[in-house]
């Protein structure tokens, strides 16, 4: 089998999850991650045992005295790997793009960047094979990638004839001190936002319509859409039929208790601490059973997004569409399956509990 040697450069809160899944590909290898500053997350790169390299105008010996090994510059990881994940702030993607260049070394971006940054803008479920044997490629942001994975729903099944989402926004990632409101309700009142023309970066003939606000949250985002369908589906149970039976949805049924955001991360922590996992990511799009509903050709459905993973595994088979390695849905279970995503297995309890029958008096 073929082994693509990756490096990350940015080693935030995108970057890092990428990297740690990377390392659970079959078919990828890690071979560093780059960071301009000593931080934690430095040493959580050591910790993992991925070579450190230092990008930018950061120097190896600063990092050296706080007792972070470094394995030489980002000039000296680009020369190991054939392709480079970009998870710098936004528009630094756009300068490092010179470097990876100068180098033949292809690259994926994010979100943060513009759409001309790389040969095309890429999400997996929506359009895979027209990205297949690119040089670069742009995964697009948390909420276009939320929109795109719904999109790919909904065209095929029904076509979409017009589709209205109101993007309520969380104003900060956990990790983040410098962002707000706090408190209060900030409508974006550049209409229509980002989003709409963001997801035509991907499927270019999308008729939606994207309105947003930005609330004092952390947690993830949630859409309120409203689709106007080409044909009717049969009824709200075949809408849900087609979420729940695509990848990177996850569907919580009525009987769950799942009321919003909460308990969507609560259910996160949960599942990766039975994985053995450290980062609690919910990296599908999140609905709710009782919150999808037909009324003839409209549909009306809320999704929740979790900004700080949902990304994850569209950089990894953003990685399989450039060098070709397989097609669209093979990418996809392959790049789930080791990410454990989906309803895992309960894992047995150690001690069986005791029927009440069987239970002694006291
Ligand atoms: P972040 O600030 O958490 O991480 C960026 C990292 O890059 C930091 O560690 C920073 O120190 C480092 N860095 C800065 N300049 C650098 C340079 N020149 N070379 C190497 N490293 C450098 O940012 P993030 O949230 O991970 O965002 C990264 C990209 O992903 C952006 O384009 C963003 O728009 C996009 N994105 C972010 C989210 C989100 O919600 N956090 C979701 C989807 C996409």
């Amino acid at each position: 089998m073929v082994t693509i040697r990756v490096g990350v450069n940015g080693f935030g809160t995108i970057g890092k999850r990428v990297a740690d899944a990377v390392v659970r590909q079959p078919d990828l290898e890690l071979v560093g991650v780059a960071k301009t500053r000593p931080s934690f997350d430095a040493h959580r790169a050591i910790d993992r045992g991925y070579p450190l390299y230092v990008a930018g105008a950061g120097a190896p010996e600063k990092f050296a005295s706080f007792g972070l090994p470094v394995a030489g510059r980002l000039s000296e990881l680009l020369a190991r790997v054939d392709v480079m994940v970009d998870a710098t702030p936004e528009d630094v993607g756009r300068e490092n793009r010179k470097l990876y260049d100068a180098a033949g070394v292809r690259a994926v971006f994010q979100g943060g960047e513009e759409a001309d940054v790389a040969d095309a803008s890429f999400n997996a479920l929506a359009n895979y094979e027209t990205c297949r044997g690119k040089r670069t490629l742009r995964v697009v942001s948390c909420n276009t990638t939320g929109i795109t994975r719904a999109a790919a729903v909904l065209l095929p099944r029904w076509g979409v004839a017009h589709w209205e989402v109101t993007l309520v926004r969380r104003a900060a990632d956990p990790g983040e001190s410098k962002r707000g409101p706090v408190d209060g309700i900030l409508p974006t009142l550049d209409m229509p936002s980002h989003h709409g023309p963001d997801a035509r970066t991907v499927l270019p003939e999308l008729p939606i319509t994207t309105t947003a606000v930005v609330v004092p949250t952390t947690l993830m985002h949630v859409h309120v859409n409203h689709v106007r369908l080409v044909r009717a589906p049969a009824s709200s149970a075949e809408l849900v039929a087609a979420f729940r039976s695509t990848p990177r949805f996850h569907l919580f049924a009525p009987w769950e208790g799942a009321d919003g955001t909460p308990q969507v991360m609560e259910y996160a922590r949960d599942r990766a601490g039975r994985a053995g996992g450290t980062t609690a990511d919910m990296m599908e799009n999140v609905l709710w059973e009782r919150g999808i509903r037909v009324d003839g050709q409209d549909a009306y459905f809320f999704q929740a997004i979790h900004q700080e993973s949902i990304v994850v595994p569209e950089n990894i088979d953003a990685i399989r569409a450039m060098f070709d390695l397989a097609d669209g849905p093979t990418s996809i279970a392959t790049t789930d399956r080791a990410l454990g995503l989906g309803r895992s297995p309960r894992a047995p309890l150690a001690k069986a509990p005791v029927p009440p029958a069987q239970r002694t008096a006291r």
